[in-house]
């Protein structure tokens, strides 16, 4: 049989390639699986010194790069299905047995199981054709943490030495779960982060977990979720509606303004420039009295709060946060009684222009100023600004709550 290209692609596996090798009868294996990669070490260990452990596949080199493995190992045929099938005694059963109490054992971090499922194995293993399998397994498992447990018959050859493994890696389910567990990494310092928060809002953030992820996942997660494509574009941190808080790679200083989300101050009721203006101005204020590093944000929004509304109102931003983290669905409601109580104007004149469908800030900044050149022309002065008492305010009838874009599932939490 003429000898394939060097680097001829020959197969694939859950966790890497098979190419073809530089001399006949060598394969090039890459892997990602660490697993795998432990065991091809110790089995080149074990050949360098002359006594190569038997049913495992030869191997002659191994090359390691940053979290892969290039491998050269001898070429086997994996044995057929057929072949497998002819083989449907005990053992073969023991066999696919022992590789689910490995698996799930190891997924739910179950020790008992897990040396229940080598147990099963290695009396599998300890007979006929399977006994040289079974000697190599033991030998890997003895200088290994983590033994392969991808015992089946796509992983297996017939050789002249009997059953050989070439493949002695995790399955397939381990290593998308080992991988997810990689990428999706908890939030740095959420405790102590929302500890800050509640301290200043009176109110301790609910989310049921935080998890730092790249930007596919992130993407893919938000879109599901209703937002589009360029919407997520600059997204630094998610709210799910399963109560998870996901922070993109690299963001992670999105925890804090997250956390002000979770412990209540959205846009429910409130328009997303003020509610994005408030979480950021209230992270803000968390960052210094704590003396954080802190990446800012939202820098309009939050000068929108800090030097017109919260003046307007007669609140500072932590009264103001704690406005609506007590009662986000009355929040905007609330907001409103009070700019007409300290600024004269009818409630629902200013409801309209802080509520959800208020797209911009442009309608609040404009009434402002109306009231204010009202009140000179006057020459009246301004109402004096009573410390404020909340909640204060009945919540308002649903009839004026404002509608929510069905796209974007409620609540519509953070970006
Ligand atoms: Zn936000």
């Amino acid at each position: 049989m003429p000898q394939a290209r060097i680097g001829a692609f020959l197969g694939r596996g859950n966790a890497g390639a098979v190419v073809a090798g530089p001399m006949s009868r060598l394969v090039v294996k890459w892997t990602t699986d660490p697993v795998e990669v432990g065991a091809w070490l110790a089995a080149v260990t074990h050949a360098a010194r002359g006594q190569p452990l038997p049913g495992i596949a030869r191997v002659f080199d191994v090359h390691l790069g940053h979290r892969e493995a290039a491998v050269v190992r001898e070429e086997v045929t994996p044995a057929t299905s057929a072949r497998w099938r002819s083989l449907e005694d005990m053992d073969g059963i023991a066999l696919r047995r022992a590789a689910r109490l490995i698996g799930v054992g190891r997924l739910c971090r179950h020790g008992a199981l897990v040396q229940a499922g080598l147990d099963l194995r290695d009396r599998a293993l300890a007979q006929g054709a399977w006994g040289p399998m079974g000697v190599g397994l033991r030998a890997l498992a003895a200088v290994t943490p983590a033994a392969p447990s991808d015992v089946r018959a796509g992983n297996v050859a017939w050789t002249e030495q009997g059953y050989t493994l070439f493949d002695p890696g995790r399955t397939p389910l381990e290593t998308l779960v080992a991988g997810r567990g990689e990428a999706h990494k908890r939030c740095p310092n959420a405790t102590a982060l929302g500890r800050a928060v509640r301290d200043l809002l009176g109110k301790t953030p609910s989310y049921a977990d935080c998890r730092v992820v790249g930007p596919r996942d992130l993407s893919a997660v938000m879109q599901a979720h209703g937002w589009s494509k360029d919407e997520i574009e600059g997204t630094a941190g998610f709210h799910t509606q399963d109560d998870s808080i996901l922070v993109l790679q690299g963001e992670e200083w999105s925890v804090l303004h997250e956390l002000v989300h979770a412990a209540g101050v959205i846009d429910v009721s409130l328009a997303p420039w003020l509610a994005e203006g408030l979480t950021e101005a209230v992270a803000q204020l968390a960052a210094a009295k704590n003396r954080w590093a802190h990446h800012t944000t939202y820098a309009d929004e939050v000068a929108m709060i800090r030097d017109r509304l919260c003046p307007a109102l007669g609140m500072s931003v932590q009264e103001l946060g704690r406005l609506v983290a007590s009662d986000p669905r009355g929040a905007a409601q609330a907001i409103a009684a009070r700019l007409a109580q300290n600024q004269g104007s009818p409630v629902d004149s200013w409801l309209k222009v802080i509520r959800q469908d208020a797209s911009t800030h442009h309608g609040l900044v404009t009434k402002l100023r109306s009231v204010r050149y009202n009140r000179e022309k006057k020459g009246r002065a301004p109402r004096s600004t009573m410390p404020p008492r909340w909640p204060f305010l009945d919540k308002e009838s649903d009839a004026h709550r404002p509608p929510v874009n069905p796209l974007k599932a409620p609540p519509t939490w953070s970006r």
